[in-house]
Order: structure tokens, then sequence, then C-alpha cells
């Protein structure tokens, strides 16, 4: 079985390592005897997102966010169609903002959004920067996973807030989260996943990683199921993080 995971953006949207999350699901996919292709795409690359299996966009300043807006909103009806079709996407950060309504800057000036999900991000005065641990959701944990929490390291200065009925991916225990106010962090509509944690995220969280490979593989019609992997020192990252942290 091959399974097809994008990075769209690597040269604008990468930052805290963000490159290492799509690192972990390849490796989390060899491991399991699954076949990574891995794709990548930038300004003016066409991509075909109904035919991937998995879409990562990761964070980057304004600037950037800038600079890519008018390419990532050509592609909108297309990636809206995949999103509704089950494509499995993990957005951190300024990717995670561009699914929303819009990002209104400090200096006034209004970023569009894709529109795809009912949040938006307003600039705060004071940047929201260091490690968090959120308790997930129960509808995001994997079933065969003991672990209940993300951790991951977050800097943004944007605060998002999710419309009515839109569900967060969890409840913040340590640090900001979405805007620092509601507790809240990220975001979860179909298989859509947005977050603030860099980190990278995926290798410090496992459990996680494994959701969103269970997703697409469910998204095939397959009914393969992951096989358990060592992932102890995985464990052993994520334990000291949350021990270190809620002490
Ligand atoms: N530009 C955004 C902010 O500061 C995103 C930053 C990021 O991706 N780390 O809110």
């Amino acid at each position: 079985m091959e399974l097809t995971i994008c990075h769209l953006y690597p040269d604008l949207l990468d930052l805290y390592g963000d490159r290492g999350n799509i690192l972990a699901l390849a490796a989390r996919c060899r491991w399991r005897g699954i076949e990574p292709v891995i794709q990548q795409a930038s300004l003016g690359e066409d991509l075909d997102f109904m035919g991937m299996d998995i879409l990562f966009i990761g964070g980057g300043s304004d600037r950037e966010q800038g600079l890519l807006v008018q390419d990532l909103m050509r592609r909108e009806k297309e990636l809206r169609s995949a999103i509704e079709n089950g494509l499995v996407v993990l957005a951190i950060c300024g990717g995670y903002q561009m699914l929303g309504q819009y990002y209104l800057m400090a200096s006034g000036e209004k970023i569009q959004g894709l529109g795809i999900i009912d949040i938006w991000t307003t600039a705060g005065e004071k940047r929201l920067i260091g490690n968090v641990v959120v308790e997930l959701d129960e509808c995001v944990q994997s079933v065969d996973s003991k672990f209940k929490t993300l951790v991951g390291f977050e800097n943004h200065s944007g605060k998002t807030y999710l419309g009515e009925g839109i569900m967060p991916l969890g409840k913040v225990v340590f640090g900001n989260g979405n805007n620092g106010d509601d507790r809240e962090e990220g975001v979860r509509y179909r298989n859509v996943f947005g977050t603030y944690l860099h980190g990278p995220l995926l290798p410090k969280n496992p459990h996680f990683a494994d959701r969103l490979l269970e997703l697409a593989i469910l998204r095939r019609g397959s009914d393969t199921r992951l096989r358990k992997l060592d992932d102890s020192l995985e464990e052993l990252a994520h334990e000291t993080m949350v021990k270190r942290l809620l002490k």
C-alpha cells in the first residue's frame, strides 16, 4: 500500500521543524511496510488534492502568509472539495490560520483566508510563546493509545476564535493555545486538524500521527489496521514534557 503525503509551500511554511511532521508520518508508514510517497508544491505548482492522502501545511510569519495568499486562494475550490471528501489535513499555526475566514494583522491589514472552516484570527498585543500541553478531545484520541494529551511549542501573535459549533482539538492545560482566553487549542473539522503546536508536533505525539494515518487509510476504504510500533522513545519524550510542565 502507498500513502501520498503532500507538503504545501515547504519553502515558505516550515517553522520550528515543521518538516519533521512529514518525516514522522513517512517513517511510521515505512516501519509498517506502507510506502510513503512525498510530494511538495509551492507557488504556481499544480496539485491533485483529491488524489493525495494527507496534506500538510506548516507555519510561517505574517510576511510569508501574505506572499502565498493569492496562490492559495486559487486552490480554494479544489481543496474544499477534497476536504469535504475526507482528505486528511494537518495545518500548523500560519497554515492553520489560512484555513479560516481571515487573519487581521497588527498593522490593520487583513489577509484573506480560505474560509473552509468558520474560524478567524486577530493579532494580539503580545506574542503567545512557549510549551503547551493539551488534553485531547475524546473524538480526536486514537482508540489504541494510552495518551490523551498533545505536547508542543507555540509562537504566534494571532489569536484564533472558533465559530458556533466548531470543535477544538482539546483543552489547554499548560500554555495559551488558540487565543490565551478560552483555554481551547486547535480545531477539528471533518478530517482537518489545525493547531498552534510546532515542535515538530508528530514525533513527540506518535498517537496523533497514527490517528492521521488511520483516517487516511479509512478514507481509502481499506480496513488495514495499523501495526503497533515500539514507541518507547517517543513516549518517553512525550511523558517527560508532560511531567516537566505539569509538575
Ligand atoms: N503569523 C502568525 C502569527 O504570528 C503565524 C506564526 C506561526 O506560524 N508560527 O500569529
